[in-house]
């Protein structure tokens, strides 16, 4: 998670580069952050708890520097303080890192055993000491960022600046995303080339163990072994997508207006391949990544008659698998980077199974990882709370389950029916003061449940999700069905039920669950299509979407669902881009 950024070079502008890169890296973690340069040969460090405004209070952005780190911190290890932020430094060592260092109490009680003395409860704290120890010994950074790797166990994306070297940088990778820019008589380490945008578009991604030693005109590159290698230099080719709220009050809000845009690029991508051939796939993602792969379950077995599971990339990665060349596995990812999602692939490669991906960010972890890329095309999604990139997945695993219908006649009403669903997700925003009532209705409850079964359950979970992350109401996603195995004992006068009834197989079923909770008091919203509406007492409210087949409908089911959380989430004041404790980009396992 968090991010990081370095600076080498010779136009002195390691502030200005390091608060630019942070603040456009603040999106993958913010609890708290720092940097740390040289002026006149000092080491210099700042840090502070909070976003990167208050750190950029805290600095004089005026001082010239030619050499920083600077950091964006998600906690892992250690309270969000100031002291357990980074940059960590000890002696002549000083590192900013993402990732986790698995074995640190480990190395910490090696080097407490070495009467080193330790300030923080964070696992880099133990990686600068350690890597201090190794230069100590070896009286040579990159000798000991060898030896580093040797002994560490877990993820990292390290910067590192050595007060005996103020003209190097250093960069060291393992399972947390690295790059290299390249300027003129300066360059860069970051996160994320966007971290560097305003400087370069020229680039290296670096592979996992590599490491490199940077100065204001060369750049070294060393693999796994030692060895040096070069990598492949790239163009980030910017979409010219200006990073900026546009006018609307929130991302978020912009980013659902950008849908029925998202859906037009989608709906046009090449390059979708065969999956006929499989008797088996597997979907493994996170999040709402998850949640658009269980609607992609229903949809393939649905219409391509190919049994699909689902599983949490999270899960996957340490339960029994049983894969075959019959199976096929499907990454989901927004990011790319999800390092659950990631890993999980890379255990799939190895038993020799295809994969597939579908992610939203090229030339990313996953996207380089799977055997087929499909790239969803949602543009950059900058609130936490996935929206648009959310619909596109979910666009893309309707796609795929189109090109398995074998009667033509079906396939042709697909591909017309596509093209009105833009028009039609304009027509669900029509509803939005019934889902600004909706909000003001549930705002202050303690507890809401969305139920629905079979591909609404899937839509209540999403529903759920957007509410909880950015509104921090407790809701729960329950398949209808099955309240009253237990959970109907928690409906009292006036909970919130939001009930979601556009599968027509099973409509009447999930409308007598909303008449069961409507009975014990609860306060029903009940989402529904023009064409399965059905007048009765059984709802206080009703949002009635428009029509089209059922393989597209969960599209524009999701919008009340994200309207709703928006709005709760502000008559709550949240900081609804933002929301505390999540990143954008989950790094960590
Ligand atoms: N594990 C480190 C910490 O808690 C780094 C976390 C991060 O990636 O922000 O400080």
């Amino acid at each position: 998670m968090c991010g990081l950024v370095g600076y080498i070079g010779k136009k002195n502008r390691a502030i200005e580069v390091l608060i630019t890169g942070l603040e456009h890296l603040e999106y993958r973690g913010y609890d708290s952050a720092g940097i740390a340069y040289y002026l006149n040969n000092e080491l210099v460090i700042k840090k502070e708890v909070g976003r990167i405004k208050q750190l950029k209070m805290s600095i004089d952005l005026d001082v010239k520097s030619n050499l920083g780190i600077g950091h964006t911190r998600w906690a892992t290890h250690g309270r969000p303080t100031k002291v357990n932020s980074h940059p960590h430094n000890y002696k002549d060592i000083t590192i900013v890192h993402n990732g986790i260092i698995e074995n640190y109490l480990e190395l910490k009680k090696y080097l407490l055993g070495k009467k080193y003395k330790f300030k923080t409860d964070t696992d880099t704290e133990v990686a600068a000491v350690l890597l201090y120890d190794l230069y100590k010994k070896t009286g040579n950074v990159l000798k000991a960022i060898k030896l580093f790797k040797e002994k560490v166990i877990g993820s990292y994306a390290i910067g590192l600046i050595c007060s005996n070297e103020p003209d190097t940088l250093y960069a060291i990778k393992k399972n947390s995303p690295l790059i290299i820019g390249f300027g003129e008589e300066e360059n860069y380490i970051a996160s994320d080339i966007i971290a560097l945008s305003n400087y370069t578009n020229k680039y290296i991604v670096l592979n996992d163990g590599d490491y490199a030693k940077l100065d204001s005109n060369n750049v070294y590159v060393y693999d796994d072994n030692g060895k040096e290698v070069a990598r492949e230099i790239k163009t980030f080719e910017s979409d010219g997508e200006v990073i900026s709220k546009n006018g609307y009050e929130h991302y978020m809000l912009k980013e659902i207006y950008e849908e029925p845009e998202v859906i037009k690029k989608t709906s046009v991508i090449k390059r979708i391949p065969d999956i006929s051939n499989y008797k088996h796939i597997i979907i493994i993602a996170c999040g709402s990544a998850m949640h658009a792969g269980l609607i992609g379950k229903h949809l393939l077995e649905e219409y391509g008659n190919i049994p699909v599971d689902v599983e949490m990339a999270s899960e996957f990665r340490y339960k029994k698998h049983f894969l075959d060349k019959d199976t096929l596995v499907i990454a989901i990812s927004q990011s790319g980077e999800t390092a659950d999602t990631l890993e999980a692939v890379k255990i799939v490669k190895k038993q020799h199974v295809k994969t597939i991906g579908i992610i939203n960010v090229k030339e990313s972890s996953i996207a380089r990882e799977v055997d087929h890329v499909i790239y969803t095309e949602a543009g950059r999604e900058i609130a936490v709370a996935t929206t648009k990139a959310y619909v596109s997945q979910v666009l893309v695993l309707a796609i795929l389950a189109s090109k398995l219908i074998k009667d033509k006649r079906i396939t042709d009403e697909f591909n017309d029916e596509l093209k009105k669903l833009p028009i039609l997700i304009e027509k669900a925003w029509e509803l939005d003061n019934e889902y600004k009532r909706i909000a003001e209705t549930i705002y202050q409850e303690r507890d809401i449940f969305f139920i629905g079964r079979e591909v609404d359950y899937a839509l209540c979970m999403e529903g759920s999700l957007k509410l909880k992350e950015i509104s921090y109401l407790h809701s729960e996603a329950y398949p209808a069905g099955e309240l009253k195995h237990g959970t109907i004992s928690l409906i009292e006068n006036g909970t919130p039920v939001i009930g979601i009834v556009t599968d027509k197989s099973i409509a009447s079923k999930t409308i007598s669950n909303l008449k069961e909770v409507k009975a014990r008091g609860a306060y029903v919203v009940y989402i529904t299509t023009k064409d399965l509406y059905l007048e009765g007492d059984f709802y206080d409210t009703v949002i009635i979407l428009p029509d089209i087949i059922p393989l597209l409908e969960p599209i524009i089911t999701v919008v009340p669902l994200q309207f709703i959380a928006y709005y709760t989430a502000k008559l709550n004041k949240c900081d609804i881009d933002n929301p505390k404790n999540l990143a954008k980009s989950v790094t960590v396992e």
